[in-house]
């Protein structure tokens, strides 16, 4: 028995409020209207969001797509995508993988988790790296440690610095133990960039986690990171299960990394073109 649901009918006003008509359809209330911070928990009116997408109570940045960051960061017109067409070869032969990896491109237009190309911010060149936490939580599988590692290389042959920013949930598990050897892939690819002398800046986004967080998040010559970005390795519960200690409120944020010495400075959202562009200059493309 239904005690709370309407049986058939429900009534719709319409827009210019002239006529109440009957109607099968369920009603809906948009669901995009109101945000609530993940860091402060509170509500907001997601026409206070911006274009930045920022709480403007405790400056969290909303996690947000590849595109638009790159609308936010890069000079208009300037990025010239590179590195597409990379298949994985799904190594596990893990089910139902190559058809979830259809439908994430078609659902995000992105062909993998991470989007990689030349770009100029501030009128400088740079290779730029930005990975979306919308196609399979940004995971790192083949795929995504071909297309960093080819950046890397890149940059190393036409003399530019690296600008990359870093989201994930870690290691791609449909690829298994082939995740885990991007670590050292890509890490050999930053050392060769970091060898000639080139400049890498990392800028830690919600979430930087995992195998990503365990190698090139956290090699780069100067570390940024946005406000109240959760950065960690291992999960909160499973460090306090093993460890057997309950962690302080604000561990694996931005903030305590800061702290700690992991992280060089955090920067809200609607400064971060100028100061990338800054460190860019100060270090003419170098370290
Ligand atoms: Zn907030």
């Amino acid at each position: 028995m239904v005690l709370f649901g309407k049986k058939d009918k429900y009534i719709r006003i319409n827009p210019n409020r002239s006529l109440v008509q009957e109607t099968t359809k369920r009603p809906e209330v948009p669901d995009a209207l109101f945000s609530k911070c993940p860091a402060c928990k509170r509500l907001i009116y997601q026409k206070e969001l911006g274009q930045e997408k920022m709480c403007q109570h405790c400056s969290y940045a909303f996690r947000i797509g590849a595109y638009e960051r790159l609308a936010l960061i890069v000079d208009e017109d300037s990025f010239e995508e590179l590195f597409t067409g990379i298949e994985t070869t799904n190594p596990l032969d893990f089910p139902a993988y190559m058809e979830k990896l259809s439908t994430v491109r078609q659902k995000t237009g992105l062909d993998e988790a991470v989007l990689t190309g030349r770009a100029r911010i501030l009128g400088q060149d740079v290779a730029l790296g930005i990975m979306d936490s919308s196609f399979i939580m940004a995971s790192m599988g083949t795929v995504v440690g071909e297309k960093i590692t080819r950046l890397f290389e890149y940059a190393l042959e036409q003399e530019l610095p690296v600008v990359l920013f870093t989201a994930s949930g870690g290691a791609r598990m449909q690829e298994g133990i082939m995740s885990l050897m991007q670590m050292a892939k890509i890490s050999a690819a930053v050392k060769r960039h970091s060898n000639a002398g080139l400049f890498y800046l990392t800028i830690l986004t919600d979430p930087t986690t995992g195998g990503v967080t365990a190698s090139f998040a956290m090699e780069g010559d100067i570390i940024l990171a946005e406000p109240q970005a959760l950065i960690g390795f291992a999960g909160r519960r499973v460090i306090e299960t093993t460890v057997r200690e309950q962690l302080p409120d604000n561990f694996q944020k931005a903030e305590f990394l800061q702290e700690h010495g992991f992280v060089d400075a955090i920067v809200k959202r609607q400064e971060l073109r100028d100061t990338i562009g800054f460190l860019v200059r100060v270090h003419g493309g170098r370290r």
